[in-house]
């Protein structure tokens, strides 16, 4: 070998030593910027539209909350619960999401529960925020429906000061439901822990009541075209869903129907601790199941994993619940 050849070869060989360690290196720099990147830990607003027949429905979250299942459910098994979950790939507490939907019927913007405005603290109280994110206002709402009086449907109706959060709004739930909720005397045959769901109750109404824009109503009657009250008493006296109906579509809106899918849908006798009649709850929610599998409907549920859209699938004596399909654009 002629010394120039090998000097050649030498520098040749030197170069690619450098470049290997340059692009190891600069391998090294862009892995450690990569693992510098903060993490976000936040969602998207929580808003998802889908179309019912000529209706546009937004569901809407007002956040998710540790639900302490092995305490509140009832009337099953631990094992039977535990077994459930894992079938779910879940673990106590399960994040519980609250849901509510928002219904704009072309000529009426209507919304179904408000979820907890300040009552359940910082997890929740996002349906406002989000209500603006869907691209509404809340001076538009014209009605708000509510399924029941517990605080985390009825809460979200009041500002922080009191007043009212939706300006033009008629708010309406049954009338036995009101008759219970808003009379404090009821709280003397009511357990402990729901005393201060009494005192919510009232306060959350009161400025609506002032008005002359709290309208309960008896029995299950339409109240806006496409849109009728459906008794489901149990959860408490006066739980009420809401069927809404744009041509050949349906929607049913059913509230605190289920609580847990993973163990309720197993086992519908499963009820919870704040079913005001748990046994009245079990029949409502088994008709309420039934109705929903039969029918096809599209059910919006305010506490199944957000954006609580889905279909219920009867397997002889135990449900399945089947989200909803993404739609980028619903009805365009
Ligand atoms: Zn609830």
């Amino acid at each position: 070998m002629n010394p120039r050849s090998w000097s050649e070869r030498f520098s040749r060989s030197s170069r690619l030593v450098a470049w290997c360690l340059m692009t190891l290196a600069s391998g090294f720099m862009a892995n450690a910027a990569y693992a510098a990147a903060p993490q976000v830990k936040t969602q998207a607003p929580g808003f998802y539209r889908v179309m019912v027949g000529d209706f546009e429905v937004t569901a809407l979250s007002d956040g998710t909350h540790p639900f302490p299942i092995d305490t509140v459910v009832e009337g099953v098994s631990k094992q039977e619960i535990g077994r459930d979950l894992t079938r779910d790939f879940l673990h106590a507490p399960v994040q519980g999401s609250i849901n509510a939907f928002l219904v704009n019927t072309g000529t009426k913007l209507i919304l179904i529960d408000s979820g907890a405005g300040v009552l359940y603290g910082k997890c929740c109280g996002q349906v406002l925020a989000n209500l603006r994110a869907a691209g509404y206002r809340p001076e538009q709402v014209d009605e708000v429906l509510l399924t029941h009086l517990h605080k985390d449907h009825v809460g979200g109706v009041i500002a922080t000061d009191g007043q009212m959060m939706f300006p033009n709004a008629v708010v309406r739930t049954s009338q036995i439901e009101a008759d219970y909720w808003l009379n404090a005397d009821n709280k003397k045959t009511a357990p402990a822990f729901l005393s201060t769901f009494f005192d919510s109750a009232i306060a959350s109404v009161a400025p609506y009541v002032a008005a002359g824009r709290f309208k309960p109503f008896s029995g299950d009657v339409e109240l806006e075209p496409g849109i009728r009250a459906i008794a489901v008493p149990g959860h408490t006296p006066g739980h009420t869903a809401y069927l809404v109906e744009s041509g050949a579509k349906d929607l049913l809106v059913w509230g605190d129907i289920v609580h847990v899918a993973a163990i309720q849908l197993q086992n519908p006798k499963a009820s919870v601790e704040y079913d005001t009649d748990a046994q009245a709850a079990q029949r409502s929610r088994r008709f309420a199941l039934k109705l929903a599998a039969s029918h096809q409907y599209l059910v919006g549920a305010a506490h199944i994993a957000y954006p609580g859209l889905g279909h219920i699938r009867q397997n002889g004596r135990t449900y399945d619940w089947v989200p909803v399909n993404y739609e980028a654009a619903p009805g365009r």
